[in-house]
């Protein structure tokens, strides 16, 4: 076999034992899980935010960010639900580059495998216990979200990952809100046939168990653009796309219809700035019809302190190495814009 196993590493169990969670921060959860949970449901009225760095690389730039937004929070509370991104774990379209402070706590120095599953769980409770918000990361490996399961508030498939059974599986098995992203190919039935089998109950085989799982009414669309053949982004956050794929939505009979829409990735072309045009797009959007403002339940955005990105060994603190965000005076700008216009 090609593959040198190089070290057993600790359970989630064992690592949640070593790090657990304050008494404030399970409550802190389950607060900000009733929130957004009533989103989906249509209890409430609220726009979600899922809004942060493309990667969250370093601990002390995350915390500075999350606590700016904590204060942004507080002023358009009656109006917008903030879900921080905190992704600390990439995929890479060739396999090649920074994967993110799962494998790599530094971003300049060697993988580091066990180092990385305690600093994502100690900048994630660092995170809560600061700011009293639960963050979004994306499920890149199923089989690593126990390690993160007591903190996270929200989780995302990717777009390379959406087709894939396990990720499916894995969904239908958690109780927080999971977004299911269209492919890069743009196919929506793939989306929905992803949000079909998290919707349901399965039995698989999960970190050396059969497991059971209950089926997961919180599994949702986001839309993300597509890329064609020739490379070409091809954007889905205009009206036609979001009715085309509420239509589908209802033809499939699936609960808590909801879709997110991602304004950067192959939406904006990785033109970050652009994606403050196409939230202002979709929030007009979502007023010409009382079926979609109903559906349409947020709007993904990558930002961070500094606008742009730079290179992975870049010392720009708060500056993305990966996809290029928003800074910090255009986020804050932006989320006081959405607020009123909501
Ligand atoms: C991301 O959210 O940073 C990301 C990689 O998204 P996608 O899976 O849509 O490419
Ligand atoms: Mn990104």
């Amino acid at each position: 076999m090609n593959l040198d196993f190089k070290r057993k590493l600790l359970t989630p169990k064992e690592i949640k034992e070593m790090y657990p969670l304050r008494e404030e921060s399970v409550a802190a959860k389950a607060r900000n899980d009733a929130e957004i949970k009533a989103i989906f449901t249509g209890e409430s009225d609220k726009l979600l935010l899922v809004i942060g760095p493309c990667s969250a690389d370093r601990e002390d730039a995350v915390i500075e960010y999350i606590t700016r937004l904590r204060e942004v929070q507080e002023k358009v509370k009656d109006v917008i639900k903030i879900i921080p991104r905190v992704y600390t774990n990439k995929p890479r379209t060739t396999g090649d580059g920074y994967k993110g402070m799962l494998h790599q706590p530094d971003p300049t120095r060697e993988t580091d495998m066990l180092k990385g599953l305690i600093s994502i769980r100690k900048m994630h409770m660092k995170v809560v216990s600061n700011t009293g918000f639960t963050c979004a990361d994306e499920m890149l490996y199923p089989e690593n979200h126990r390690y993160l399961s007591d903190i996270l508030s929200y989780v995302a498939v990717g777009a390379r990952s959406v087709e894939d059974q396990t990720h499916r599986l894995v969904a239908s098995g958690l109780n927080i809100p999971v977004g299911m992203k269209n492919p890069t190919s743009g196919d929506m039935s793939v989306m929905i046939n992803s949000i079909h089998a998290a919707n349901g109950c399965h039995t698989f085989i999960y970190r050396g168990w059969e497991v059971q799982s209950k089926g997961n009414p919180f599994a949702h669309a986001i839309l993300r653009g597509s890329v064609n053949k020739l490379g070409n982004t091809i954007p889905n956050y205009h009206y036609e796309d979001i009715t085309t794929l509420y239509e589908k939505y209802l033809a499939a009979n699936l609960p808590n219809p909801a879709v997110i829409i991602d304004t950067n990735h192959a939406n904006s072309g990785k033109k970050a700035d652009e994606q403050i045009r196409i939230s202002k797009e979709i929030i007009n959007s979502i007023r010409l019809s009382g079926d979609i403002r109903k559906f349409v339940k947020g709007l993904m955005i990558e930002s961070y302190l500094e606008d742009g990105n730079q290179k992975t060994d870049g010392c720009i603190y708060g500056k993305s190495i990966t996809d290029p965000c928003i800074g910090w005076e255009k986020t804050e700008r932006l989320i006081y814009d959405i607020a009123e216009m909501r």
